[in-house]
């Protein structure tokens, strides 16, 4: 393990160099989006400038050069989640389009009258409608494991709720509302003893936790660029190949076929299957930089100052006057929620904006979440590894004005 120089490290970002409101901007909205180091901006600017064209079918040079660097990050992501196969991953736009790629081709194939899909009180609203709409489509239904007062979920509930019925099991690897980081080997095990599929939501596990897809076992796992540094509308689906191969194709055109006639057509390999039209190459390009950098600082070293900043903010925030933490699960990625009692989030959130101090207010995309907490939004800090304790500082010292001032 090492200790980061975070000071260097934001240099890599400058983005975070800025006054906001006349003060020195406090970025703490990463669990929406984590601002882009230079490496990655610099691979965009390079492929616009040096090699951009269409891939795969080009004879030219750069149609080569094109697709050698996208075909690069596929190479890099496999070796990032240890996939077995390169094959395994897919290009999609994120998250979201990978998992809509699965409840819609999985669901297309093996999702019956009768069947049930097991989803989490944790979901992020793409983990919870796609499932909804292939739901009602096939006359399926819909089980929710119950979360607990601290934000874990109640597994002993879930072990209840799974039968032989179970097709499918979706949920995250971390909330990006509360942080908490679910048991996945308990989930995937109880899942695959009745023969169901796991599907892991692992947009805010990338930035923070070490990936390996095979010895977790799931069935799927979804990723976004842009929550760990890398572009937005570029991500990934892993998929085990099995699988892959037996499922439709999501989206149909160029590039997903072998042959097309009117007598009929044969579809491409996997993963190609699956990834109709010319995608977004620039940012799948730079998408390895993303990828490059987070191994450059190294996970556990990332994960250990967020856990730091994560500790020294939820100290921070017990001092302030009816301020109630609303997630406090023993495992968590950094990401911290509030409220304060008697003052609206939005409120918090605006003036906290006029401090130079950014988080984020509202559901977060979880309204069932925020229903079972009988609450209508929170405030959420969320920490990536440029963050410093005195950012930190400045966000305790503006709520503390803000409660003097709103009571
Ligand atoms: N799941 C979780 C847990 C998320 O935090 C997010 C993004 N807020 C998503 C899914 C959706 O990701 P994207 O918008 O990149 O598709």
């Amino acid at each position: 393990k090492k200790v980061l120089d975070i000071q260097e490290i934001r240099k890599e970002f400058p983005v975070l160099d800025q006054e906001v409101n006349g003060k020195p901007l406090a970025y703490f909205d990463n669990a929406a989006t984590t601002q882009k180091p230079l490496q990655v901006i610099q691979a965009l600017e390079d492929y616009y400038k040096g090699y951009n064209a269409n891939i795969h079918r080009g004879i030219h040079t750069l149609a080569e050069r094109a697709t050698k660097a996208f075909e690069e990050t596929r190479v890099v992501l496999h070796q990032f989640l240890n996939s077995k196969e390169k094959e395994e991953i897919i290009f999609t736009k994120g998250t979201t389009d990978s998992i809509n790629l699965v409840a819609s081709s999985f669901g297309r194939r093996f999702i019956n009258e009768g069947d049930e899909i097991i989803v989490s009180g944790l979901e992020h609203h793409s983990n919870i409608v796609p499932w909804q709409i292939l739901a009602e489509d096939k006359k399926a239904t819909i089980k929710v494991i119950p979360v607990l007062d601290n934000g874990e979920l109640d597994y002993e509930a879930f072990e209840k709720l799974i039968s032989k019925r179970t097709k499918m099991v979706a949920v995250n690897h971390a909330s990006n509302s509360l942080g908490t980081i679910n048991d996945l080997p308990r989930i995937i095990k109880a899942a695959h003893q009745v023969g169901a599929k796991v599907l892991v939501d692992g947009a805010q596990a990338t930035a923070h936790i070490a990936l390996d897809v095979q010895s977790l076992d799931c069935d799927f796992y979804a990723i976004s660029a842009h929550k760990f540094y890398g572009p937005t509308g570029a991500g990934a689906l892993y998929g085990k190949r099995e699988l892959l191969e037996e499922m439709p194709p999501y989206q149909s055109g160029g590039e997903m076929i072998k042959d097309v006639s009117f007598s009929g057509t044969t579809f491409n390999d996997i993963p190609y299957k699956f990834e109709a039209g010319t995608p977004n190459i620039a940012d799948i390009v730079a998408l390895k930089e993303a990828v490059n950098f987070v191994n450059r600082l190294g996970k556990e070293n990332i994960a250990s100052h967020e856990m730091n900043l994560l500790k020294y903010a939820v100290e921070g925030l017990s001092t302030i006057k009816d301020l109630k933490l609303v997630g406090t699960a023993a495992e968590k990625v950094s990401v911290q929620s509030f409220i304060i009692d008697g003052v609206h989030h939005f409120d918090i959130g605006q003036m906290l904006d006029a401090r130079g101090v950014a988080v984020r207010t509202g559901h977060h995309c979880t309204q069932p979440l925020m229903e079972s907490f009988g609450i209508e939004g929170t405030v959420r800090a969320s920490f990536a590894v440029y963050n410093t304790v005195s950012e930190i500082d400045s966000m305790i010292e503006g709520l503390g004005r803000i409660v003097k001032f709103m009571k």
